[in-house]
């Protein structure tokens, strides 16, 4: 559909307080349910631009949304604004830097994203009210998309369920539609009980968690061989057992994370991951308990949806960066390796090309592309909506994920060209979504089948709670 100039339009003529927002954001970097400044920007942002506005959604004090429009299909454009611990960085320099303070930093860009998504919902409000068009849009500000599956227990509380697509994007180096690839994954703490004693003078009538866990660790690594290799498995000690050697640690506590493929596959690897624990409690004569913490489910592609906004990135061509934006990735790329450059061509399937520093093209819809290996909360959500997801090139080619020099980048004006580009794909695929009434169906049509065979079920267990205790504690 032709209809997006003037959907661009209303995207430019906001930009500013936009870009504002997410350098805001950007300075104020919280973490995971603890977004309580970011998400009161994003609610008063809502606000002054007549959204009606839902607060505590899901019971989340860091949730929030807004909706405009009436009558018609429901149109979810997804937003996130939670930052990361370890990446405090000051803008704008090609060199590890932290600010002091707490540590943390936008090294995911959830600025702009949250940002774009927001811009984007806005944009599209002031299209359907000029035109008179039936239609809704929602921004959902989501928090604790890092490690904190807040999408998945908004899923579990029903918020997306009157919604007919749902729209989101991720900050990349490459503009392109996101291949909806990702792991499923579960957070889950064992924690070893066992008995306290003198290390030199009773050994034998100690019996040490800590040694519980190393066991466990040694069990899960031989496993590894025996894995789909696809599947991935991470762990922390949350707690070592105290801090002296010569006392038997009597509790210790580890948190795995453990990804696959699909739930099906989670599953089963989970409950071997639990035998391990099992057999380490009984080589040391210790007791185990397990917790699951948060769990996510893989992405569902949408092939309609992902067409739309492929047409939508090609109408509008790829982001404005001029020779200023290219010469600072310059000085970032200087800070990476050759293998970090070579591996952000190979993750979108296009070949290497030396001395290409921002995105200047859009990748195509074909492109053999490297699957993401990460999780995603979005995950959930593709379950239960048909979803799609735009790439936006906002950093410099091979910036690794989570790391300072992201954080440097998020003010830089690429960012803000970056996050505006595709705030117009995201609201021209929306758009174009509400005015041709049969993609919504294709698109539904074309989840439906991705489900029918294996339909939904939630992964996180019905006792397991989001931990917004942290954003009363913040
Ligand atoms: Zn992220």
């Amino acid at each position: 559909m032709q209809n997006t100039e003037e959907i661009w339009r209303l995207v430019d003529t906001r930009k500013a307080a936009f870009e504002q927002m997410s350098d805001r954001i950007w300075g104020m970097p919280e973490i995971a349910y603890t977004e309580t400044k970011s998400c009161a920007e994003h609610t008063a942002m809502l606000e002054q631009e007549g959204f009606r506005v839902t607060r505590d959604v899901a019971g989340i004090p860091t949730a929030v949304m807004g909706e405009a429009g009436e009558g018609g299909p429901v149109i979810a454009i997804l937003g996130e604004y939670d930052a990361l611990p370890g990446l405090s960085q000051e803008a704008g320099v090609p060199e590890q830097r932290p600010l002091p303070g707490n540590g943390y930093g936008h090294g995911c860009g959830h600025n702009l994203l949250g940002s774009a998504s927001l811009l984007a919902a806005a944009a599209v409000k002031d299209y359907l009210a000029a035109h008179g068009i039936k239609g809704r849009v929602r921004y959902y500000g989501c928090p604790a998309e890092e490690g904190g599956a807040a999408k998945g227990f908004m899923v579990r509380a029903g918020v997306f369920k009157d919604v007919d697509i749902a729209i989101s994007w991720h900050p990349a180096a490459f503009a392109g539609v996101n291949e909806a690839k990702s792991l499923a994954n579960m957070r889950v703490d064992f924690s070893f009980a066992g008995r306290a004693s003198h290390a030199a003078a009773a050994p034998h009538l100690g019996r040490s968690a800590l040694d519980a866990v190393e066991l466990m660790n040694v069990g899960v690594n031989y496993m590894r061989e025996h894995m789909p290799s696809d599947a991935r498995i991470h762990y922390a000690l949350l707690d070592a057992g105290g801090i002296a050697p010569n006392v038997v640690q009597a509790h210790a506590k580890v948190r795995y994370l453990i990804r696959a493929r699909n739930l099906p596959e989670l599953n089963r690897l989970v409950e071997r991951v639990k035998k391990v624990a099992d057999g380490a409690a009984l080589m040391t004569e210790t007791r185990v308990t397990s917790k699951v913490v948060s769990a996510v489910s893989n992405l569902l592609p949408n092939a309609p949806l992902e067409r739309a906004m492929h047409d939508s990135l090609m109408r509008l061509g790829p982001p404005p960066f001029d020779d200023t934006d290219r010469a600072f990735a310059a000085q970032i790329q200087a800070t990476l390796s050759e293998e970090d450059i070579e591996s952000a061509f190979r993750r979108v399937g296009l070949p290497m090309q030396s001395g290409l520093t921002l995105c200047d093209g859009i990748v195509p819809l074909d492109s053999k592309t490297a699957p993401m290996m990460g999780s995603t909360d979005v995950g959930d959500v593709s379950w239960v909506v048909p979803t799609v997801q735009a790439r936006g090139a906002t950093y410099a080619i091979g910036t690794p994920g989570h790391s300072w020099q992201l954080t440097a980048q998020g003010k830089m004006p690429a960012a803000h060209k970056g996050m505006v580009h595709v705030a117009k794909v995201m609201a021209g695929t929306a758009i174009d979504a509400i005015r041709d009434e049969t993609l919504v169906a294709r698109a539904k049509a074309d989840h439906q089948a991705r489900v029918r065979d294996t339909p939904y079920v939630c992964p996180l267990p019905p006792d397991v709670e989001p931990p917004i205790e942290m954003s009363k504690a913040a």
